[in-house]
């Protein structure tokens, strides 16, 4: 409850300690007057005593000095009439009574207080206690006044005057009376004085203060005391302002740095997201440029395969190319010919030609498994794997194998091999890379195929547009056939085109083809329709004339040559030309088509020896001869 009533208020605080203070004070004050009680009476009557002896003495100088007939009787009336004055008695200077204001009280003095006050000095005394008394004896001293009727020595004598308590009490509790008074007028108008002042000067100023200090503790540092203030509150408050505004910094630069780290931190995160993608587009463009690698190849790969119709050459391209473009070691075809699969290109290995030819059960080795189920088989370490048949003991270093099926429209068409050395190096991504070139190759194979049946099947040569070779035994037979049944005459050219080669050398090849489509044209326009014009080998023709003897063949082969010769001049120059051999039944007999068709070479031939851009024709007899 204390707490509560002055726990607030400087005021009352201060109220109350004050309060504190002076009722200890009193307290200590009153314990003490109690204590020295006696002392303080006997002090006081010592005082009054001092006084009343002074007051004699006075008075006695002042008898002696105005008032002559002034009796001691007289003087101890005057005396006896103070307040509280129990008694008082005069002694002559052997301690015997002269007077007294009590009769009763006349005894002379005690010996011991006698010898005592013979050596006391002027305005001291002795004093005794009594239960009620407090009793002074002082010497008097002879002064001029006193020697009209005192002549001996210098002192008159003794005085003694005993004194009530309870008179010097009514004393002193008037004066404690006044003093208490006293003490609560000053208690009072200090108490007054000093709310005053802390009301005014600490109080009201520190009521702002300590709402400044309550909104900090708030959290609000924004607000300022005012600083209209010169004294200890004034700087106080000066420093609250100033630790306020190193708070407010502070808090400033802690935001600060708050919102630093908050940056740091989303910074950090998304630095984190960008490594974390930049890996991934890393990764993607590594997987992208494998990719484009793996495309790049692929088209490489597919441009490589379709350069060549021959399936020899296709198959030699294919395994050359996986071994020194793809980076293989050995690379193997194998074909499925019905329940075998054999082999029929081979390149990295030891000896690629001993490989040639070798044949596999479908029920034989990885390459058998891979043929009969159509699909892939990778080996990690041959040295591990029981089926792997080391190309029949062909290959003796262990490895890597895959095996991998070249299919055409779902029918497996072959195996492709391919093998490293070193064990573990051929992986998924080699296998579904080479999957997809087994795909191409498998299509590339059948076309090669598929081109060489028709070729086979065809009469035509694709350059020229002329009949092929096989087509000519077709016409000559027949023709043969005829003339011999019907005995009509016949004859047939051959012609080859001169140096050729040379010309190849010179023009380049793309030209040279374009020069065969020329003679072709040449030679049809200058033929008849029942003849037949062949493209006989590669700068061969052979021209079968029907019905035509020696002197028409020799007629049509000078056309051809002479327009041959118009055809291919440059600037005057004859850049190309002709030899042609011919034969003519029955100017000469054979007896096959065979003999026939020989000769007319025989003839060509002489035609080169003759220098070329010449026309020669058979003659049995003369080159016959030759020939032997
Ligand atoms: P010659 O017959 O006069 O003795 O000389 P040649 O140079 O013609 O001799 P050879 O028969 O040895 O050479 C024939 C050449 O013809 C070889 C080949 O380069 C070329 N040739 C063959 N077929 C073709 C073809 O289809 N196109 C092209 N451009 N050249 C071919
Ligand atoms: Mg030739
Ligand atoms: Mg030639």
């Amino acid at each position: 409850m204390l707490r509560t009533l002055f726990g607030k208020s400087i005021t009352y605080k201060l109220t109350a300690l004050l309060s504190l203070v002076v009722v200890i004070t009193l307290g200590i004050v009153l314990c003490l007057y109690i204590y020295f009680e006696k002392d303080f009476a006997h002090d006081t009557s010592a005082y009054q005593f001092s006084l009343a002896t002074r007051t004699i003495n006075e008075l006695l100088s002042y008898t002696n000095g105005k008032e002559h007939n002034l009796s001691p009787q007289q003087i101890i009336e005057e005396v006896d009439e103070a307040s509280g004055v129990n008694y008082i008695t005069l002694y002559d200077n052997n301690g015997r009574p002269v007077i007294s204001s009590t009769p009763s009280r006349q005894a002379p003095l005690k010996e011991k207080d006698l010898t005592q006050l013979q050596d006391l000095s002027y305005d001291h005394y002795i004093s005794s206690m009594s239960e009620k008394t407090l009793d002074y004896i002082a010497p008097v001293r002879l002064v001029a006044g006193c020697q009209k009727c005192h002549h001996n020595g210098d002192r008159l004598g003794f005085v003694k005057v005993s004194v009530y308590y309870s008179q010097i009490y009514k004393h002193t509790y008037a004066m404690a009376k006044k003093l208490g008074l006293i003490f609560v007028s000053i208690f009072f108008i200090f108490g007054v004085i000093s709310i005053f002042i802390s009301e005014t000067m600490v109080v009201r100023p520190l009521k702002g203060f300590l709402e400044l200090i309550h909104k900090a503790e708030a959290n609000n540092f924004l607000p300022r005391a005012e600083q209209n203030r010169k004294d200890e509150i004034g700087e106080i408050e000066n420093n609250f302002n100033q630790m306020l505004s190193r708070i407010t910094k502070l808090m400033a630069a802690s935001v600060e740095r708050e919102r630093e780290l908050v940056f740091a931190k989303e910074e950090l995160r998304y630095k984190k997201i960008l490594e974390k993608r930049s890996e991934q587009i890393e990764e993607m463009n590594k997987e992208l440029g494998e990719s484009v690698k793996e495309l790049s190849l692929l088209y490489n790969f597919g441009q490589y395969i379709i350069s060549t119709v021959d399936m020899n050459e296709l198959l030699r391209i294919i395994t050359t190319t996986i071994v020194d473009t793809l980076h293989y070691k050995e690379c193997a075809i194998l074909f499925r010919e019905d329940n075998i699969l054999r082999i029929v290109s081979a390149w990295g290995f030891e000896d690629n030609i001993k490989l040639i030819g070798m044949e596999f059960g479908l029920d034989e080795g990885i390459s058998g498994q891979v043929a009969s189920t159509g699909k892939p088989m990778l080996i990690n370490d041959t040295s591990n794997e029981v089926g792997y048949l080391h190309y029949k003991g062909q290959k003796r270093t262990e490895g890597s194998f895959l095996s991998l099926p070249l299919k055409y429209k779902n029918n497996v068409i072959g195996v492709l091999n391919v093998g490293n050395d070193v064990p573990n190096s051929l992986t998924r991504k080699d296998m579904d890379f080479l999957s997809a070139i087994c795909a191409q190759i498998a299509v590339v194979i059948e076309n090669t195929r598929l081109y060489a049946q028709t070729k086979e099947l065809s009469i035509t040569d694709d350059l020229t547009g002329l009949f092929n070779r096989r087509h000519m035994r077709v016409v000559l037979d027949k023709e043969w056939e005829r003339a011999k049944r019907y005995s009509q005459p016949l004859s047939l050219l051959m012609i080859d085109v001169d140096l050729f080669k040379e010309y190849n050398d010179k023009f380049g090849h793309l030209k040279g083809d374009e020069a065969l489509g020329t003679l072709s044209q040449i030679f049809k326009t200058h033929i008849r329709g029942i003849d037949t014009t062949i493209r006989y080998g590669g700068e061969e023709f052979i021209i079968i004339l029907p019905d035509t003897n020696a002197d028409g063949a020799m007629i049509v082969a000078e056309k051809l040559r002479k327009a041959t010769v118009e055809a291919f001049k440059q600037d005057g120059t004859i850049i190309l030309t002709v030899s042609i051999g011919f034969v003519s039944y029955p100017d000469e007999m054979f007896d096959n088509a065979n003999e026939f068709l020989y000769a007319s070479d025989i003839a060509l031939y002489e035609a080169k020896k003759q220098g070329r851009n010449t026309i020669i024709k058979y003659d049995s007899k003369s080159m016959q001869e030759n020939d032997t």
